[in-house]
């Protein structure tokens, strides 16, 4: 196996279903022991690409390899050399944590021998050890995930597929899962994850964004914020901490020199003409009445970053 190849490619990878064109023209790869994110609404294509990937669904159009296998051909080594975990992840509620690790590693053809060592290995990992015994159905959804990625783990695949692995489990238990998906990279695994929350993909090696199954931005964060879309020449992006939140919103979009407003939480996100100071956008904000903490000037965020792409895409004209 050549180290230095990507694990995961897509080169031009194309899915359609009757006339709806569900993924287009899909080019990206994805180094050894990264991770990948991979972004997008409901319904944009994600699943697709993974199936795809995964050798389950045939392209129409293109090719993809994963650890080295080519996606149509070598379905078979293509499945053998990959993990799959997904939020809905089978699991035996009425089995104990152990026996659901047996039954997977019987389903992965280990030996008897091997299926103990990786058991132990997997439990080690995880660090699921004192929950052993315990029946499944009554693990916290925190340690029935990671349990699901240990499973999923038990033939030593060397990339991960992970579907919304966190979806639905507590920020706690979501920070946990990741802590483990770094130790995995660390042993040279490869992840590509889907994932709907921005401090994940932002935990990312590298995104991918897809939008109506055209991939809109590739690259690593600093990449992402750098793109003349997200940041125009000519502009600054101030964050804008408030009491006042709704009205601040509608008082800084009212400002000649806005150019775009987004609300975090309490705060706002503006960008505005280069040559406007933040004493300027807070004295005018103030004159409107709102209570401003502080206006300081910041990096556009991963969701700015989507944010600004999704909306150029949106109101730029349907291609012919
Ligand atoms: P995501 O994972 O981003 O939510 P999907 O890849 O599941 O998106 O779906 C992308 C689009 O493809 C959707 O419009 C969906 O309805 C359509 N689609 C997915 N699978 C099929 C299928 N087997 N037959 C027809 N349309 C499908």
């Amino acid at each position: 196996m050549n180290q230095a190849a990507p694990a995961i490619v897509a080169d031009h990878l194309t899915k359609r279903y009757g006339d709806q064109v569900v993924v287009n023209d899909l080019s990206f790869s994805v180094p050894r022991g990264t991770i990948f994110g991979f972004l997008g609404p409901n319904g944009s294509g994600k699943s697709t690409t993974i199936k795809m990937l995964c050798g389950l669904v045939a392209p129409n159009g293109g090719r993809g390899s994963v650890d080295g296998h080519d996606v149509v051909r070598e379905g078979d080594a293509v499945r053998a050399s990959i993990g799959y975990m997904s939020q809905q992840f089978s699991l035996y509620t009425e089995l104990t944590v152990e026996e659901n690790m047996e039954f997977y590693g019987r389903a992965y053809g280990l030996s008897p021998q091997r299926r103990a060592q990786r058991r132990q290995d997997v439990i080690e990992l995880t660090g699921i050890g004192p929950f052993a015994k315990r029946l499944a159905g009554q693990l916290s959804g925190g340690w029935k995930q990671r349990l699901a990625l240990g499973c999923a783990l038990l033939h030593e695949p060397n990339v991960m597929f992970l579907d919304e692995p966190t979806a639905g489990i507590d920020p706690v238990a979501r920070r946990e899962l990741w802590d483990l998906l770094f130790r995995l990279a660390e042993r040279g695994v490869t992840m590509f994850v889907t994932t709907h929350y921005m401090d994940e993909a932002e935990r990312c090696s590298s995104v991918g964004y897809i939008y109506s199954g055209d991939l809109i931005a590739l690259g690593t964060l600093e990449q992402l914020r750098a793109l003349p879309g997200v940041r125009p020449p000519g502009t600054v992006r101030y964050g804008v901490h408030t009491e006042d939140v709704m009205p601040a919103f509608s008082a800084a979009r009212s400002l000649p020199y806005v150019t775009d407003t987004t609300i975090f939480g309490r705060d706002l996100h503006v960008v505005v003409s280069a040559d406007v100071t933040p004493d300027r956008l807070r004295g005018d904000l103030v004159k409107s009445g709102c209570t401003i903490l502080s206006v300081e000037q910041i990096n556009p965020s991963l969701e700015d970053v989507f944010v600004a792409l999704t909306r150029a895409r949106s109101s730029a004209p349907a291609a012919a």
